[in-house]
């Protein structure tokens, strides 16, 4: 294949240092072969394609570590009841495609979907981000996974996409996580918290025991992978370290105590902004619950501070915007947010780097090197300025995922 010169272009390679302007980028076969700073000294090849990207930056593909393909609707609980099995499928392919087109070329589902739609996107029948899933999220009866209102008396759905397997006890939770790894998870989705969505439970309430987390995590860590918790408070998230679980969700309500425990075992944090910012603002015209608007506002309050006790503890922080229903189109509003606490280039660097670490994907994506895979955006203008351009579609000129245009209004 013709190489693929970017030229003139101002790069922010996602590893932290300096912009490098001016940089010249060539991709080959879908790999970043060479970049240049300065001077550009090599013969083009008369069949080069080359953009012209000067007064634009350059950088990696953007990467959300807490999505959720496979929730649309605007009432996620009722949207099993409203939608034929076809139709859910359809709703979140178009959610992988629109996801791709606001510049993010990787995403770590957060539970929901299962690896056929990895598959499906490695094999190139659909279009979206490269993909990591978590199949269906463990949650115990009554749990942030368990839809049901309280005066339902149905059993739960678990056998619906978006929906969560509701297991209790060491060994239902062991057999449940044996079998997400079975069907081919790449990390094992837990419910260890209240949530907003759910009906029945508040967000600072602790789930699952600690044995059945402890169950969780041996079974993903054995299988070389690892469990990622949704969790609010601090008593959640400590029983979480305690177990051995990796990836710590949301911790809207983590004081310094708890983020020095996340640091010394090693865990990773992703907090998730975004999704509060949006339902906050805009929750009442998209027609949510009230329960969940109500839970939204009440753990957004405390969110930044946890972002904050986490940033000043040295712990790990990833990015993910878990937006769902008519919120998934803002997932680049996660960089903005978190560049309130880690300053636009920590936000960039979460969303690229960190995040490539926290998908186990670091030697592949999330930085502009020799050797890594030609997923990056050029957009127009300067990112470190203006952290906001990256949610401005008209704005990103080039996407390119493993080497090939997904969008190029450049040239
Ligand atoms: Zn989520």
């Amino acid at each position: 294949m013709a190489l693929i010169i970017f030229r003139d272009a101002t790069l922010i390679d996602g590893k932290g240092g300096d912009p490098l302007s001016p940089a010249t980028i060539v991709v080959e076969d879908g790999v970043i072969r060479e970049i240049t700073v300065g001077k550009f000294k090599m013969a083009i090849p008369a069949d080069a394609m080359t953009v012209n990207c000067y007064g634009k930056t350059l950088l990696p593909g953007l990467i959300d570590a807490h999505i959720h393909v496979g929730l649309f609707d605007g009432d996620e609980n009722e949207q099993p009841r409203q939608n034929h099995p076809s139709m859910l499928i359809i709703k979140a392919l178009k959610v992988m495609e629109d996801t791709l087109y606001q510049g993010f070329t990787t995403c770590r589902d957060a539970g929901g979907v299962d690896a056929g739609f990895r598959e499906a996107q490695k094999l190139g029948l659909i279009k979206g981000p490269q993909l990591k899933v978590s199949g269906r999220p463990l949650s115990m009866t009554g749990g942030h996974g368990d839809c049901r209102l309280s005066t339902d008396r149905r059993n739960p759905y678990d056998e619906i996409l978006g929906c969560s397997v509701i297991c209790d006890g060491v060994s239902e939770v062991r057999k449940a996580a044996r079998e997400e790894l079975r069907r081919g998870a790449d990390h094992i989705k837990i419910m260890a918290g209240g949530g907003c969505s759910s009906p029945t439970d508040e967000p600072d309430a602790c789930q699952y025991s600690l044995e059945e987390l402890e169950a969780i995590a041996y079974e993903a860590n054995s299988a070389g992978k690892y469990a990622l918790a949704h969790c609010y408070s601090n008593r959640s998230i400590q029983n979480c370290v305690k177990a051995g679980i990796k990836s710590i969700e949301h911790g809207n309500f983590m004081d310094r105590e708890t983020a020095k425990l996340l640091h010394d075992a090693d865990c990773w944090y992703v907090p998730t902004l975004t999704t509060y910012e949006v339902m906050t603002r805009k929750g009442e015209e998209f027609g949510i619950p009230d329960y969940f608007l109500r839970k939204m506002k009440m753990v957004y309050e405390t969110a930044i501070e946890a972002v904050t006790n986490a940033y000043h503890e040295g712990v790990v922080i990833g990015s993910g915007s878990d937006v769902i229903g008519p919120a998934q189109p803002y997932k680049a509003m996660e960089l903005e947010l978190k560049a309130r606490v880690l300053g636009p280039m920590g936000a960039i660097v979460s969303a690229t780097r960190v995040n490539s670490a926290i998908l186990c994907m670091d030697d592949k994506v999330g930085t502009i090197e020799p050797g890594k895979l030609a997923d990056l955006i050029v957009v127009d203008g300067d990112p470190l300025n203006e952290i906001s351009l990256l949610q401005d579609r008209s704005r990103i000129c080039v996407i390119m995922q493993g080497g090939t245009f997904i969008k190029n209004t450049i040239n």
